[in-house]
Order: structure tokens, then C-alpha cells, then sequence
């Protein structure tokens, strides 16, 4: 969608009477601030700096990266290495759970989305051997970089839930939205349970995760379509988190704690999702616990349900490690993530690699909005590196989470390293701090056409 499609659609809601004239020209107000702060990037002068760039994955990282790589080089020499045929718009997925978006409406074919100018290897990176810059692919042999950009996203690691695997997903009513095919089949459990009522148990993991949101939004959802429905009487929700508390930005925090306390959606903390029992209808979890001597206590407890949502553990793919790019010390070594400086992006032992995106090992949370502001401080680092210069552009940690709170409500949080807010204009016009319609009139119908028309053409 163009910013003027946009602007159409938005002007039929205000004929509708769905939304003011003063919300309108709020929403167009964000709409247009964020559509103009990325297209003057393109306008930028170009570099007459050649080398040979390979990136690792076509996903939101790797095909914005070569996108604005294109309109920054004069003499571009990018291979986008890839196996995907469709291009998600991963973030949409919440929305087809909630039965906001259509299956349909969330994907592109990845041919349409690879930028004019890169060269697309459909193919699988197995390993990469940073001292002779060169990878291995599966099928299409050995291709040698001079630069080398690590973007492929995270792997599901479906060996630490046992009693269900990714080709069971939904048996047992046990539902996860980390999947396309998932997602639909969580809205088509979502309703039923709103329509019957029953228990429902909704948990996220320990490891480092794509958008720690998603699942409270899972449960938000659920709740207000059992409001819609008149059955929050007969229901009993649990939400159970692997963190220390509910959410950690302190901003956000207490209001969130609010919603689902007004919910009646007792939260507990420490506990890990092991395994369901698909037959039985039955959580299992370990709440894992410090005590004062600071020895680990590990106290096993299931739960019987009716509907759940869980999120399986989360590690970069198997080659990170395998080619000696991930942290060894440190909270990020546990599952593989690539070793970089959480300013620079760029490797920490090999200066010619960079990674952005959820395979980074940095402390940031890992959303596209936090891919959106890593992009140009990889871009600008590489090119600096490219042209002899050192790299100096810097990422701040920003991320944000659109917590869908119920339909027509999204609490936006956008923080840094430091767990500090950053509201981004117009947006910090409002109470941020509270759920906001404008919010989600940005998450539902605004985001998205960002994505796939300004973000992964490189212009925002
Ligand atoms: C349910 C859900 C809800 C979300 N909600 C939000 C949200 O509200 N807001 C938000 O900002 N973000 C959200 N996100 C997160 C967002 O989608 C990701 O942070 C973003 O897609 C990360 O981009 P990436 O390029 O690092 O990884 P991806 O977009 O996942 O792309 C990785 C690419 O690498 C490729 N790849 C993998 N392995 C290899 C290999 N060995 N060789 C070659 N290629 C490989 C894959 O095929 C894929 O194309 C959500 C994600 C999910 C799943």
C-alpha cells in the first residue's frame, strides 16, 4: 500500500464515522513521519567503494540491508543467499491469530521481494569459514566474500519441548503463532474457546526469543474475544512467563500488570515450558528458582488445559556455532548467537563480518523494528570499513513490541539498551505508558505496507 492508498483507506474510515477528523490527521501525522524519515535515505550520495557481499538470509535483515546497500553503492556486488519462496511478514501472524489479517495477507513471493541488482542464490549457507571468507552452501558449492553479513533469523528448537514437534502443531488444542500454518490454526481455536470456555494456559520460553510480545497478545486476544462472546465468567486463564517478571521495561510494565490483572489472568513467573502431554491435555513446567545462597531450585509442575499457546525455545541456526561465529562466554553463548559488538554489529573477531537482525548476539529484543533501526548503522559501518574509514555508526539497542491489548488497542513499546523508553514521533505526543487506539490503527493497517513497500526496498 502507497502512503496515498493508505491515506484512502483511512479517509474511508473517517466517512464511516469509525474514526474523527482529529484522529485522522494523527494517524496521517505518524503515517507520513514515518514514511518521510526513510525516504530521504535514497536521495543520499552514493560510494564508489567496491566489494564482494555475501548475506546470509533474505528475511527482514538481509533483504533491507542489500536494498539500502543498492542505493548507497555506486558499483554494487551483492549475492543474497536464500532458500525461502515466500517472504513473511512475520509480525502479521498475531493479527491471522486474533483473525484480524487472512492467511493471505502476510506474504509475498520472495522473487518479487528480492531487490533489482542483488544476485539471489536459493540455496542453504552450511558453514562458513571466516578465514578464507568463503561459505558453503548445500547445493550450489562454495561462494567467497570479501564482506560478509549474518542474517538468518532464528531457529525453533523443537528438542526442548517434548510430547510435540513442529508437524504436530495444534494437536491437543495446543497452539503455537510461530508458524504461519499455526497461527490460522490458533484463531480457529481462539473462537472456540471464546464460544465454550474452558482453562486456557499461555506461556512464552527461556531462551532468547523473536517478539516476547506475541504471546501475551495471544492471550489478550483470547480474553476480549471471550468479552465479545459474554463468557469471561467461564473461563480460567493462566498466563505463565520463563522471565523474572511480566515484562521488563519499566514504562510499559505497570500497565500491562494492570490489564491482566483487571482480566483476572493470574501471571507466574520462573517457569519453563518442557513438555504437553497432547493427549492428555496437560502442561509441564519447571519453575527454576535462586535461593538465598544462590544455589539454582528447579521445582517441576504441570497444568491440565483446555486451549493453550505456548512458544518453543529459540537458538541461531546450527551453522553460527559450527563456524566458530558465536559468543563462547556470556549470557548469549548458551544458544549460538553471532558474536558482534552491540554498537557496531560488526563481528568481534573477524571485522569483515557483520550481523543484524534475530541472529545477532546483542541485548536488544528481537523485532523488525529493531532490524528497521540496525540497518543503516550496518550499512554505514560497512561502507565506512568498504572505503578505508573506521566505522563509527552506533545502535542504540531500540526496539519495540506492539502489545495488542484487545481490538482497537496496542500498547507500543519502544525502549533502548537501556530499557528506557523512546516513543518515537508523533507517537510521543500521547501517554504512551497506556494502551492507545492510534496505536493500533498503525499496527494493523500502516506496518505492514511499510514493510513490504518502504522497509525491504531500503527507503525506511
Ligand atoms: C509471531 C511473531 C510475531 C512478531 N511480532 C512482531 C512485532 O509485532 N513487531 C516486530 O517488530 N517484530 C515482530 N516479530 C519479529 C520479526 O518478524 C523478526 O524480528 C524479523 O523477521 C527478524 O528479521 P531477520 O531477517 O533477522 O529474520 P527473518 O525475517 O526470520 O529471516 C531469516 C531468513 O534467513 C533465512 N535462512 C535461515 N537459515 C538460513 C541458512 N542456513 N542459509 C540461508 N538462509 C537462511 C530464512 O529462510 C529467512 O528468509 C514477530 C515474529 C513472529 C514470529
Amino acid at each position: 500500500m502507497t502512503k496515498s492508498n493508505f491515506e484512502l483507506e483511512m479517509k474511508k474510515l473517517e466517512s464511516k464515522g469509525i474514526i474523527s477528523r482529529a484522529q485522522f490527521l494523527q494517524i496521517m501525522a505518524a503515517a507520513g513521519a514515518f514514511i518521510t524519515l526513510g525516504t530521504d535515505k535514497a536521495y543520499a550520495a552514493k560510494s564508489n567503494a567496491k566489494a564482494k557481499i555475501v548475506i546470509i538470509g533474505g528475511g527482514a535483515a538481509g533483504i533491507s540491508m542489500a536494498a539500502q546497500l543498492l542505493r548507497k553503492l555506486a558499483n554494487p556486488d551483492i549475492t543474497i543467499i536464500d532458500p525461502s519462496e515466500r517472504q513473511y511478514y512475520q509480525p502479521g501472524f498475531t493479527l491471522i491469530s486474533g483473525g484480524v489479517y487472512e492467511a493471505d495477507d502476510v506474504w509475498k513471493p520472495q522473487a518479487e521481494c528480492m531487490p533489482k541488482g542483488v544476485k539471489w542464490v536459493k540455496d542453504i549457507v552450511t558453514l562458513v569459514h571466516p578465514t578464507l571468507n568463503k561459505v558453503d552452501t548445500a547445493k550450489s558449492g562454495t561462494i567467497a566474500y570479501d564482506y560478509l553479513v549474518v542474517a538468518p533469523g532464528v531457529k525453533y528448537d523443537w528438542s526442548r519441548i517434548e510430547g510435540i514437534t513442529y508437524d504436530t502443531i495444534g494437536t491437543g488444542n495446543a497452539h503455537t503463532i510461530y508458524d504461519h500454518r499455526g497461527a490460522q490454526m490458533t484463531w480457529q481455536a481462539m473462537q472456540e474457546f471464546s464460544k465454550q470456555g474452558g482453562k486456557g494456559v499461555f506461556c512464552d520460553t527461556w531462551t532468547k526469543h523473536k517478539c516476547g510480545g506475541a504471546p501475551k497478545k495471544v492471550s489478550l486476544l483470547t480474553w476480549d474475544n471471550c468479552r465479545k462472546q459474554g463468557t469471561t465468567d467461564n473461563i480460567d486463564m493462566h498466563y505463565y512467563t520463563a522471565s523474572k517478571q511480566l515484562y521488563n521495561v519499566p514504562h510499559f510494565t505497570p500497565r500491562l500488570e494492570e490489564i491482566y490483572r483487571e482480566r483476572n489472568i493470574p501471571v507466574d513467573v520462573n517457569c519453563r515450558l518442557k513438555g504437553i502431554d497432547t493427549e492428555a491435555k496437560r502442561a509441564y513446567f519447571e519453575r527454576v528458582e535462586t535461593d538465598a545462597e544462590g544455589n539454582k531450585i528447579t521445582t517441576p509442575f504441570n497444568e491440565s488445559y483446555d486451549f493453550m499457546h505456548f512458544m518453543v525455545p529459540q537458538c541461531a541456526p546450527d551453522f553460527v556455532r559450527e563456524s566458530g561465529l558465536s559468543w563462547t562466554e556470556g549470557s548469549l553463548a548458551a544458544d549460538g548467537w553471532v558474536m558482534v559488538d552491540k554498537h557496531s554489529l560488526i563481528h568481534t573477531t573477524y571485522p569483515n563480518i557483520l550481523s543484524l537482525g534475530d541472529c545477532a548476539g546483542i541485548p536488544t529484543s528481537k523485532t523488525s523494528a529493531a532490524v528497521r533501526k540496525q540497518l543503516p548503522i550496518a550499512v554505514e559501518n560497512l561502507i565506512a570499513m568498504m572505503e578505508g574509514r573506521t566505522p563509527e555508526a552506533h545502535y542504540d539497542g531500540y526496539a519495540a513490541c506492539p502489545i495488542v491489548t484487545d481490538y482497537g488497542h496496542v500498547l507500543m513499546c519502544e525502549f533502548d539498551y537501556d530499557k528506557k523508553a523512546q516513543i518515537s514521533f508523533p507517537l510521543s505526543l500521547l501517554d504512551m505508558s497506556k494502551e492507545q487506539w492510534v496505536a493500533w490503527l498503525l499496527k494493523v493497517y500502516a506496518l505492514k505496507p511499510i514493510y513490504f513497500n518502504l522497509m525491504l526496498k531500503g527507503l525506511y
